[in-house]
């Protein structure tokens, strides 16, 4: 899996701005259990470099894709930061292992409880799993280091970037769904002044909006 990472980094050096991803995040990438996200119908598949699904409709990102977002944030240990998107909590926990503390929000509940009781049978006690709609971030822990959303948005939510940290990070595909969409990174600079730029074409599950 490591080798399928550093090869999709070689083939798209050119779009991504670099030739080797963060070694903190590659050393998560090896040693997160991808094998327990996913179900055991699939787990031999577990270690392919694709999309697997999760039930419901939804999918683990491949593995490539999780280390450039990974990446893409510049996590560090003292990190809080904000994941939209809990699916199967693989994401979540490949965070856990390089930054602090980890707040991440699902939006369909049956999705978030078994996230959450599979992050706390691996032992990861620096993330907190809630279940609601993740286009509001979750502002009683804001402002966050790195936000992280594993879902495709149509725009980039303004109440994520509001609950950045100077300095802080955001990492967001956006685009139609079904479509082609641009993996976005946006920057919230040290004078709060906000930009933006596309990363990569990628294709996520649509972000979804709970109804009022
Ligand atoms: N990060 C996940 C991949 C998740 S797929 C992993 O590592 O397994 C995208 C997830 O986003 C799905 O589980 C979907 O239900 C969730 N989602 C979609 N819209 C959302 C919203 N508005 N708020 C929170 N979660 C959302």
């Amino acid at each position: 899996m490591l080798r399928d990472i550093l090869e999709e980094v070689a083939l798209t050096r050119y779009e991504i701005g670099k030739t080797a991803l963060d070694e903190r995040v590659m050393a998560a990438m090896a040693k997160v259990p991808r094998e327990r996200f996913v179900g055991a119908y699939d787990r031999h598949q577990a270690f392919v470099n694709g999309p697997l699904p999760i039930g419901y409709g939804q999918t683990i990102s491949q593995p490539y894709i999780v280390a450039l977002m990974t990446d893409l944030l510049e996590p560090r240990p003292d990190s809080i930061v904000l994941e939209v998107g809990t699916g199967s909590g693989y994401q979540s926990a490949v965070l856990a292992e390089v930054v602090q503390q980890v707040y991440s929000i699902e939006i369909i509940g049956a999705l978030a409880r078994a996230a959450d009781e599979r992050l706390r049978e691996l032992g990861y006690g620096n993330v907190t799993v809630r279940h609601g709609d993740g286009y509001q971030g979750w502002p009683e822990h804001a402002p966050f280091d790195g936000i992280i959303v594993t879902a495709a948005a149509p725009h980039i939510p303004p109440p994520l970037v509001e609950q950045l940290k100077p300095g802080g990070r955001l990492v967001i595909p956006v685009g139609e769904p079904g479509g082609i969409q641009q993996l976005m990174l946006v920057e919230k600079r040290g004078d709060a002044s906000v930009s933006s730029r596309s990363i990569l074409m990628v294709s996520f599950v649509p972000l979804t909006r709970s109804r009022p």
